[in-house]
């Protein structure tokens, strides 16, 4: 596994975007709309780095079924607070396609929130296959299949501190 992002470089990264979503939304309380599982480690680094008053509410997507390509895309809201008239930011761990990120969005505006706008940890250049793209996003990675610091591969690595990108040797290792 060869490493990309070192934790001291992830975490300078999480300490911009938060320095940004601060003067955005000054002291304006705000919820954000985590998607799960991959932006778990994102979300807890970054909220602890913002000091209006937050919410945090929990979405799921799951795109990626058990593999490095993507499939049908679910998004279950039971874990959502109400965001009616409420200034929400959705956090990602990475926008690839962007499919995931727009149907998250969409689904959100649904609920009538007061205003959306959109994190990620990491932005992979040159996969975009839709028309919005992140108001805030902490590195510009290469397009190659990344694990660690939430980002998993058949559900592993998610809790390596760092972040790395899978070899052919790793995925012959994982086994069930
Ligand atoms: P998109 O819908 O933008 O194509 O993909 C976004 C989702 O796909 C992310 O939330 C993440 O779960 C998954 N994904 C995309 N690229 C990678 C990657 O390089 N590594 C991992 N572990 N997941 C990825
Ligand atoms: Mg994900």
């Amino acid at each position: 596994m060869k490493q990309l992002l070192s934790e001291s470089e992830l975490h300078g990264g999480v300490d911009r975007v938060a320095a940004e979503i601060s003067s955005k939304y000054g002291n304006n309380p705000i919820t954000v709309v985590a998607i799960m599982t991959g932006s778990l480690i994102m979300l807890a680094d970054l909220i602890r780095r913002l000091n209006m008053p937050v919410r945090v509410s929990l979405i799921r997507a799951s795109s990626y079924r058990g593999g490095t390509t993507s499939g049908q895309l679910t998004i279950k809201e039971d874990m959502m607070l109400d965001v009616s008239d409420r200034d929400v930011l959705v956090v990602d761990d990475i926008f690839d396609t962007g499919k995931t990120l727009q149907a998250v969005v969409g689904c959100v505006q649904a609920m009538n929130p007061r205003t959306v706008a959109t994190c990620v940890l990491l932005h992979k250049e040159g996969r975009q296959l839709v028309d919005m793209k992140p108001d805030f996003a902490a590195f510009q990675i290469p397009d190659e299949f990344v694990v660690g610091y939430g980002l998993d591969y058949q559900d592993l690595y998610r809790n390596l501190p760092f972040l790395a990108v899978l070899e052919e040797s790793d995925i012959a290792a994982v086994h069930h």
